[in-house]
């Protein structure tokens, strides 16, 4: 079929509903890519990492200088400065990662055995290791299904005298809905840390994600907005924190130093970042900005394409969000709108069309690891069964067990490309749904 005549059908169906469109298709003689049609989609979506001429240019001007890393070079030293300066926060700490990045914040703010952390279970696992890497315990509260974030509005009836932090993730690039966060942490003397890993760029009322709370902490891992294979930072704005962190992530800092606030060595670890990754984020610097525009322009483009379709709904943003990073496009599947064909088909169906899609998380709160974890002899030194057992009767989260069983998720660099990629998804989308009948019955998923 020409591309003319598939617009026409696909403009049909949407138009004239999915009877309209299943006729104009058996005229025409098309099928769905997963019944053996020809895809939507012929050309591959951007690739990531998007490198330029640039980045080949800082990474073998660190390797000429011989100052491989941070104590030596400038080069670290110099992403941080502009990292702070670019989301208006006094400190920014280079790490190793992500996960060392919130390990570092946990450490700096002395989380430790028999504290309780309340994290969200719609996250990636590294959120809820860094809290059993303390011995603490990592309780979970529930997910708001329509913003895929934690819900503020069920913390509070999960803070017990031992809770002490709250450690939101901006999930997906959007952010956690940090006004009652704050407020319930003033009120019950909690820390917060804020897992940004998948927000760069991303405000809450107008100010940078990873600065609304104590600490905020940053991931540039590979499928990252901004990236360098492997890396993290940590911001904050105290001056105590920022000590306690840099002194941790280079095994306990060094003595008799200065600029060295605290007078003895504590313990640590060696969580620094190597000169080639932070050149290589320095170099990154302008783009970041520039895609985050793209990601967004081409978002709320999709979202308006698919807000015209029954049985899609992408992941609502709280009011205070006045910048969404996109790291994710996240939306929850309906199979009622399509003749009551499994997500697993739709998700292969919509692949099959050249449109790469995923299921996202599963429930981490219910995954084997957690119990694994509490049969450690760290785990069971520190924690008597009635305290396992108290926290197991509380590991209860329903909503957020209903949405893992619902949601979509498209990776950020497909928003990197054109308007007409955002059609085709949506063109994608209305073609399964139009044959979807015919893709149950092959029994597809
Ligand atoms: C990626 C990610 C992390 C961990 O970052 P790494 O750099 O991979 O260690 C932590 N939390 C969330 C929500 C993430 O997406």
């Amino acid at each position: 079929m020409a591309e003319r005549s598939r617009r026409f059908f696909l403009s049909m169906a949407s138009a004239a509903g999915t009877a309209g469109a299943r006729m104009a298709a058996a005229t025409l003689g098309d099928k769905p890519a997963v019944l053996g049609g020809r895809p939507i989609r012929k050309k591959p979506f951007p690739v990531w990492p998007i490198v330029r001429k640039s980045d080949e240019k800082v990474w073998m001007s660190v390797l000429r200088t011989l100052k491989w890393n941070r104590t030596r070079g400038s080069a670290v030293k110099q992403f941080e400065e502009t990292w702070a300066r670019r989301l208006g926060a006094s400190y920014c700490l280079a790490t190793s990662g992500g996960t060392t990045a919130l390990w570092t914040a946990l450490n700096a703010l002395d989380v430790g055995p028999k504290d309780e952390v309340l994290v969200p279970p719609y996250t990636f696992i590294a959120t809820v290791n860094v809290v059993l890497l303390q011995h603490a315990l990592p309780v979970f509260v529930d997910t708001d299904r329509e913003t895929f974030q934690i819900d503020a509005k069920k913390i509070e009836e999960r803070i017990t005298p031992r809770t002490r932090c709250i450690l939101p993730v901006h999930m997906g690039g959007a952010a956690a809905e940090m006004d009652l966060i704050l407020e319930l942490a003033r009120k019950h003397k909690l820390s917060v840390v804020e897992d940004a890993c998948q927000s760069h760029l991303a405000e809450w009322r107008n100010q940078p994600v990873a600065t609304v709370g104590d600490i905020g902490c940053f991931s540039f891992q590979a499928s990252k907005n901004l990236n360098c294979g492997e890396g993290g930072a940590l911001i904050t704005n105290s001056d105590e924190l920022i000590a306690r962190a840099e002194r941790f992530h280079t095994n306990g800092g060094s003595v008799g130093k200065a600029d060295n606030p605290i007078p003895h060595r504590t313990n640590g670890c060696n969580l620094r970042m190597t000169e080639f990754q932070g050149a290589l984020l320095a170099a990154q610097y302008d783009r970041v900005e520039e895609q985050a525009r793209e990601r967004e322009d081409h978002a709320g483009y999709l979202t308006s394409l698919f807000d015209e379709i029954d049985g899609i709904a992408p992941a609502r943003v709280y009011e205070g969000c006045t910048r969404n990073a996109y790291h994710l496009y996240m939306f929850r599947y309906d199979p009622h709108a399509f003749a009551g064909l499994p997500r697993e088909g739709f998700v292969k169906a919509l692949r099959a069309e050249g449109v790469h899609c995923s299921t996202g998380y599963r429930p981490l709160n219910k995954d084997k690891f957690l119990e694994h974890t509490f049969q450690s002899r760290a785990f069971r030194s520190i924690y008597s069964d009635k305290e396992l057992n108290n926290w197991r009767e509380r590991n209860h989260t329903p909503e957020n067990d209903r949405l893992c069983s619902e949601a979509v998720w498209l990776t950020q660099s497909k928003l990197l490309g054109s308007r007409d990629d955002m059609d085709q998804i949506a063109e994608a989308v209305r073609k399964i749904q139009a044959f979807a009948p015919e893709i149950r019955k092959a029994g597809v998923g």
